[in-house]
Formats: C-alpha cells, structure tokens, sequence
C-alpha cells in the first residue's frame, strides 16, 4: 500500500503544479544529485524571433525569409515557426516547396522556386557549401549574443544569416540558485551551437555546458552521468527530449511543452515553472521523512 506521507506529498506537489505520474516518482526526486536540462523551452520560453538578418549576394532580406520560410513549410522545429512569424510580418508571401528533406538537429533542405535551398546550422550547409571565414565571425558575434544562427544556402552557395533570440524565463536563475543551494550539479544539454549555449548558460549561472549534441545522442549523455554514479534527472519539454527524459532516473516535464515529453517523463512541471524542480526535491524529502 502507498504510505500516506506519500498520498499527501503527492497531494501537496499536485497543489503546486508538480505532477507526480506515481508514487515511486516522489520517492526518487529526493535522491537526484545531478540535474540537466534542456535549453530551449526548458530554459527560455521557447518563443523564438528573428532579430537579425544578413544577406550575400544581390539578395534582399525579404527574399532570403521567403525563401527559408518556404522550405521551412510543413517544419515542425519551432525555428520554422520563428521563420514563417517573420515572413507574416514582413508581408512576404512563402509557397510550398519540393522533396523536403529534414535532418533532425541540424536543419532541412528542399526544392523552391527551381533551387536547392538548405536552411540549418554550419555543420548542416558546411557539407555542400563553401563557409568563408568573415561570416563565420559574424556568426560567432551573434551566438556570443545569445542567439541561434541559421545558416541559408543556395545551389549551393551560402547566400545568408538568419538569427533568432528567445527569452530567458525569468525564474530560470532563481530556479538554478535553489537546485545548487540543494548541492545538486545543474548541467545544460542542448542540440544548439556551443557559443549560444554558453552566453545563455553564463545568464543563468550554469557551469556545466553540453552543446551541438544531435538528438540521438541525448540519451548517451545521460548514461554517461549515470555511469559516474549520479542520480541523474532530466528535464525538458521538446519531442527531442523525450528519449532523455524516459533515460534519465527521474524524467521531468515542462508542461507548456509537447506531450511526448509529457508522456516520457516522471513528473509535470504545470506553466513550465522551472522553481518546480526544486520544490519538488524538498516535497520529497519531507515526504521520505514522514515514512521514517
Ligand atoms: P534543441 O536542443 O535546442 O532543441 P535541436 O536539436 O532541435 O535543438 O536543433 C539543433 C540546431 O539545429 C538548431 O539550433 C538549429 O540551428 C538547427 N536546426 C534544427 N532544425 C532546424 C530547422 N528545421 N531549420 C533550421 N535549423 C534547424
Ligand atoms: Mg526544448
């Protein structure tokens, strides 16, 4: 039988906006000592904008978005999303594109307009286009500003930037405070350019930074922690994240993001409210208190 210390932690997490899916979950939380978490809509809201554009050649920054937003169509990533918001804004009109292929973690390609247009970071558009070093600086600039920077590329030739920002909640470095001060190591796991990763990580007071980790390889990591011995919590809300969230000792949810997430995870975290993941670690603990 469930003790009732348990019913009543669950009760109170429930009262809070932690869902625990069981009893066991509440019984684990108290015992991560290494918490990871995804970036983007982990993190930050997850509400990605273009702030920058940087176009080659004759072209306009209208075309380049009309043709990234075209071969975007149909793209679940939320860079798509960010890419067709713009196009609205700007008036721009965006048409379906031909043989879309997309790489997750990396970006998509397709055929627009009779061109082969590929739309995704360096590592995506370096394989079939020549990267000139002046770009790579202003791309670096921008990444050191926080921003995750799609590369465009034309029959193969690169013909633009595209940046996007999202915004840090505003809990997040409160939420990072109150996990250290539980002396848990936070580390960030994120498929997103090391420097981007880093100027958000250094926002937030995180030490410890995974970057351009492709989404196969999230499950690795988590392994790799736990094969050092840690108790190891994930959190995360994006389709990508979910083999993570299902590796990790307790899987943990933002509730804000897919239900994929959702489904692999332990625990719920209601609105997204990342201060949950230390709450919940005290709920357990005096939880497991009331059962000795
Ligand atoms: P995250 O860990 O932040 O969810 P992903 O693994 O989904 O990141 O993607 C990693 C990177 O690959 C993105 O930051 C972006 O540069 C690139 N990328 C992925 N999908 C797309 C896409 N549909 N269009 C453009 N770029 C993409
Ligand atoms: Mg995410």
């Amino acid at each position: 039988a469930t003790p009732l210390a348990v019913t009543v932690g669950m009760g109170r997490g429930a009262e809070n906006g932690i869902l625990f899916k069981s009893s066991e979950a509440i019984q684990r939380v108290g015992r991560i000592d290494h918490v990871v978490l995804d970036k983007t809509g982990t993190i930050t809201r997850g509400e990605q904008v273009i702030t920058d554009t940087i176009t080659l050649s004759d072209l306009d920054a209208e075309q380049l978005i009309a043709m990234a937003g075209s071969v975007e169509w149909g793209s679940q990533h939320p860079i798509a999303a960010a890419i067709l918001n713009e196009a609205q804004r700007l008036g721009v009109e965006t048409s379906m594109p031909d043989d879309v292929q997309s790489t997750p973690g990396q970006g998509v390609s397709a055929r627009w307009d009779g061109k082969q247009v590929h739309v995704g970071n360096l590592r995506f558009v370096e394989q079939h286009s020549q990267v000139d070093a002046e770009l790579q600086d202003r791309a670096a600039g921008l990444q050191r500003q926080a921003k995750t920077v799609m590369w465009v590329a034309c029959d193969g030739a690169i013909i633009g930037l595209i940046a996007v920002a999202d915004t840090i909640k505003p809990e997040s470095a409160e939420a990072i405070r109150r996990l250290h001060g539980k002396g848990i190591v936070v580390s960030m796991l994120t498929g997103d350019n090391q420097h981007t990763a880093e100027a958000v990580a250094e926002q937030v007071g995180i030490d410890d930074v995974m970057a351009e980790v492709l989404p196969g390889d999230k499950t690795k990591r988590i392994r790799d922690l736990q094969s050092r011995g840690e108790f190891t919590a994930m959190v995360g809300d994006g389709i990508n994240d979910a083999p993570a969230l299902a590796q990790a000792d307790v899987g943990i949810a933002i509730g804000t993001g897919t239900d994929v997430a959702i489904e692999a995870a332990d625990v719920t975290l209601l609105g997204g409210e990342l201060r949950g993941v230390a709450r919940a670690v005290h709920l357990s603990a005096m939880t497991m208190r009331n059962i000795k």
